[in-house]
């Protein structure tokens, strides 16, 4: 963070935003600072998890960074216990179809298989893939789920979709209907929920705790129809919100992913400009909405793509695993502002 602010020039405060109130126009911070004089409030906090029952029983591979090294330590665990059962998972926030994150769920799956496959030793392993939809990554399109389906089958991937989770306990899952699916080991990615500051403020929220904003990122204060302690919210508030934080609207496949994150980003700081310097050409994220992931495989990756027209996955052997490698090192280095980045990206 402090790279970035010497590369770009912004102050930067460290500390933890425990109250955003939007009527009195204030954001306190855990030392007990109260901003109170912005012209603009952009929050950009992204999301909490769903609580699960048993959760302490998992590791995700979406969680705090600490727990990515635990993973790590818990497959050494398992791979030096030579054989075992290992499930790997998402969950859905029913209230908002959006804040699903399956692709890293996929990519640790491909990769612990390859990984074993490398040792000689998958064979010994039970390797299962549990969701409760259906049809988990139906929102990649159907050729991606056909494509999908069939790498299972040929990697001897186990499935289990379309039963509700009731809780995780320390040697397996237990779904709706009371069955246990045994697992040594379970990554599990729980749905995005709204942030808990959020949730206590006075911003509008859809049913999951997500911002409601329109195209312009800008808070949709006039869905708001009540006044708050006696003042009329739907007044201007310049406050806006982008990323995981922000209700999504649109395509039911529709998803938080970071590259919206960063169109809603550029598009706030050209729309602030607009709007100090009085013009109305404002820029909308609802235009650039869909679905743009390289999922890694260990030994390569797949290309998913999927817009408003067109939904394809094509695999890239070999040179799709180190162009995400490439891609994570020019998304550092260009944003840290040390090499130039792409026109357009
Ligand atoms: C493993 C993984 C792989 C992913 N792969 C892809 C991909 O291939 N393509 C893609 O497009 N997207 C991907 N995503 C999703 C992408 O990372 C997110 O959509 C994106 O990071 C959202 O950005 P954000 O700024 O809204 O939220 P975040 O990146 O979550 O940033 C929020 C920030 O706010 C801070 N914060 C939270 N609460 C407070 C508080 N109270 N006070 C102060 N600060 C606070 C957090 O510490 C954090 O730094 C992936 C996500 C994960 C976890």
């Amino acid at each position: 963070m402090k790279e970035l602010r010497d590369a770009h020039g912004f102050e930067l405060i460290i500390d933890s935003v425990e109250k955003i109130s939007a009527k009195d126009g204030e954001v306190t911070l855990k030392s007990g600072t109260v901003y109170n004089n912005y012209d603009h409030l952009v929050i950009a906090m992204g999301a909490s998890k769903m609580k699960h029952k048993g959760l302490e029983h998992t590791l995700s591979i979406c969680g705090d960074p600490e727990q990515s090294i635990e993973l790590k330590h818990k497959v050494d665990k398992i791979v030096a216990m030579g054989k075992g059962n290992i499930c790997f998972g998402f969950g859905g926030n029913p209230n908002d179809s959006s804040a699903v994150r399956g692709g890293p769920g996929f990519e640790l799956l491909f990769n612990v298989h390859n990984h074993l496959k490398k040792k000689d030793i998958r064979e010994n392993y039970k390797l299962t893939f549990f969701a409760p939809m259906a049809e988990p990554g139906k929102r990649m399109g159907p050729q991606a789920l056909g494509m999908m389906d069939k790498m299972f089958g040929m990697l001897d991937i186990n499935q289990h979709f379309g039963k509700k989770i009731k809780r995780f306990e320390k040697d397996g899952i237990i779904f709706e209907d009371d069955s246990k699916l045994d697992s040594d080991f379970t990554m599990f990615i729980p749905a995005g929920d709204g942030h808990e500051v959020i949730k206590n403020s006075d911003l509008p929220l859809n049913e999951a705790g997500f911002i409601k904003i329109d195209d312009h990122c800008e808070v949709k204060f006039s869905d708001i129809d009540t006044f708050c302690d006696g003042e009329d919210m739907s007044r201007p508030h310049n406050i806006y919100a982008i990323g995981d934080i922000a209700a999504l609207e649109g395509y039911d496949w529709r998803a938080k992913q970071g590259h919206i994150a960063e169109v809603m980003a550029k598009n706030i700081a050209h729309n602030i400009k607009e709007k100090d310097s009085g013009g109305e050409s404002f820029l909308g994220y609802h235009e650039h909405l869909n679905i743009l992931c390289v999922m890694d495989t260990g030994n390569g990756a797949a290309f998913v793509y999927r817009d408003d027209k067109r939904a394809f996955m094509f695999p890239m052997p070999i040179v799709g695993h180190w162009l995400k490698k490439g891609w994570g090192l020019y998304c550092r280095y260009s944003k840290l502002g040390k090499i130039p980045r792409i026109p357009g990206m």
